[in-house]
C-alpha cells in the first residue's frame, strides 16, 4: 500500500510493525538491552532499538524528515545537536527569546567549551543577518517562544541560512508536529521536548530530533557519546501516546482558541498573547507556517492579585511544564524566568502579572467558566 501523507494515518500507522509470533496489532515492548550482533549492533545507547525505531519512524513521517533520533528529554535533544555540529572556535547564533533551559545552556555550557554565541532579535532579519560571523556554524530559532508566543519567521531565517551555509535547528516543541513542519521551510534540524506534546500526558520525559540521513548520522556519532538515550518502556509510551497526538493537539488548538477570544473581550484580562489572535503582531507569518493550528500554548496578563487567581481556579492546576491533555498554567515570573533581573524580565516584557496557559483537551466551555469565576 502507498504511503499515506496524513498525519491522522501517520501518527497510527508509521513505524506499527505488530506482533510477528502471536500476531498482535500492536508493537511488543523490547527490553533487551544485548542483540546477536551478526547482522547489525543493535544496543540501546546506539539509538536502533526496535521500541526507539518505531517513535523515531512516526515522528520522521509527521515531521516530514528522513530520519531522527529519541533522546530521554528534550535538552539531550538540543545540546547533542549543538554539541554535535560545533567545535571550540565556531560561532552560534541563537535568536533571543528562547526556552530558558537553552539560555542557560548556551551561556553556561557553550562558553566554556569555547564556543561563542550571539543572542539577537529576529524580529529584525535583516539586522539578524548581520549578527552572522565568518565562523557562525548553526543558526538556532524557537517558535511560538516562551512565554510570549513571538513568532519567527521560519522561511525567512532559512533563506539566510542557506545563503551563507549555516546549519539551522528549530526547536519545534510549542508548535508540535501537527501544527508545523520547519523541514518543509528549509530548517535542516528540527528538535522537540517530548515530554509536552508529544508525551502529551504529563508522564513521561523524552526528546526528538529529526533531519536528513547524513546529518542524524553525525548526530548519532555524538549522541553515542553523550548517551542520552530512551529506555524501551518509556519509549513504548512515547510510540502509544503519538497515536492519538493529531486528536489531542487539534482538540487543544481549538480550545486555546476559544479561550483567547474570550479573554480579549473580558475587562479583567490586560493583554492577551495568541497568534491565532487577529491582534496578534505576527498572526499573517504564524498563519503561513502553521497551517495545522495555532497551538495549545497562550499568555495573558490579570489585571488584579495573581495569586489569588491561581487559588481561584478549579480544573486548571498551576504547574510548570506544559502540552499534557489537563490544562495547566504558569506564573513566568516565578518559573520558566525566575532567574533573570527585575530588568532582564522588563526587557523581555514579562511581567508579575503575566500568566502562561497550557491549554488541555479538556470541553472549552469548562474551562473559561473556570477562568470566568477565578477573575
Ligand atoms: C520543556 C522544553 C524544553 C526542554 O525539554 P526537557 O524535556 O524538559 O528537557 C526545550 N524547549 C522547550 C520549548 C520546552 O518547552
Amino acid at each position: 500500500m502507498k504511503k499515506s501523507t496524513s498525519k491522522l494515518t501517520q501518527s497510527i500507522h508509521e513505524g506499527s510493525a505488530g506482533d510477528p509470533i502471536y500476531g498482535g496489532l500492536v508493537n511488543p515492548i523490547y527490553p533487551s538491552s544485548a542483540y546477536d550482533y551478526d547482522t547489525l549492533v543493535r544496543y540501546p545507547r546506539y539509538f536502533n532499538t526496535p521500541n526507539q525505531l518505531a517513535v523515531v519512524t512516526k515522528m520522521a513521517a509527521l515531521e516530514n524528515g528522513e530520519d531522527g533520533l529519541l533522546f530521554s528529554s528534550g535538552m539531550a535533544a538540543i545540546m547533542t545537536s549543538l554539541f554535535a555540529l560545533v567545535k571550540s572556535g565556531d560561532h552560534v547564533l541563537f535568536q533571543k527569546d528562547l526556552y530558558g533551559g537553552t539560555h542557560h545552556a548556551a551561556l553556561n555550557e557553550l562558553k566554556r567549551y569555547g564556543i561563542e554565541h550571539t543572542m539577537a532579535d529576529v524580529s529584525d532579519l535583516s539586522k539578524f543577518e548581520k549578527a552572522i560571523r565568518p565562523n557562525t556554524k548553526i543558526i538556532y530559532i524557537e517558535t511560538p517562544s516562551n512565554p510570549l508566543l513571538k513568532i519567527t519567521d521560519i522561511k525567512a531565517v532559512a533563506t539566510i541560512a542557506r545563503k551563507h551555509k549555516i546549519a539551522t535547528i528549530i526547536d519545534n516543541t510549542f508548535a508540535s508536529p501537527v501544527n508545523q513542519n520547519p523541514i518543509d521551510l528549509g530548517i535542516d534540524i528540527v528538535t522537540h521536548s517530548g515530554t509536552k506534546y508529544i508525551g502529551g500526558h504529563s508522564d513521561l520525559s523524552c526528546g526528538v530530533a529529526v533531519s536528513t540521513k547524513r546529518l542524524i548520522e553525525k548526530i548519532r556519532a555524538s549522541a553515542m557519546h553523550f548517551g542520552g538515550s530512551l529506555d524501551a518502556h518509556t519509549a513504548y509510551l512515547v510510540e502509544r501516546s503519538l497515536k492519538t497526538i493529531v486528536l489531542r493537539v487539534k482538540q487543544q488548538n481549538k480550545n486555546a482558541m476559544a479561550i483567547a477570544d474570550f479573554l480579549e473581550t473580558e475587562t479583567k484580562v490586560g493583554s492577551v498573547f495568541y497568534p491565532g489572535l487577529k491582534s496578534h503582531p505576527d498572526h499573517k507569518i504564524a498563519k503561513r507556517q502553521m497551517p495545522g493550528g495555532f497551538g495549545g500554548m497562550l499568555s495573558f496578563e490579570v489585571k488584579a492579585d495573581p495569586d489569588k487567581f491561581l487559588k481561584r481556579l478549579k480544573f486548571i492546576r498551576k504547574a510548570v511544564s506544559l502540552g499534557g491533555v489537563e490544562s495547566t498554567v504558569a506564573q513566568p515570573t516565578k518559573t520558566s524566568h525566575a532567574k533573570l533581573t527585575p530588568q532582564e524580565r522588563k526587557q523581555f516584557g514579562i511581567s508579575e502579572k503575566l500568566l502562561r496557559l497550557s491549554v488541555g483537551a479538556e470541553d472549552a466551555h469548562d474551562l473559561i467558566a473556570d477562568i470566568k469565576q477565578a477573575l
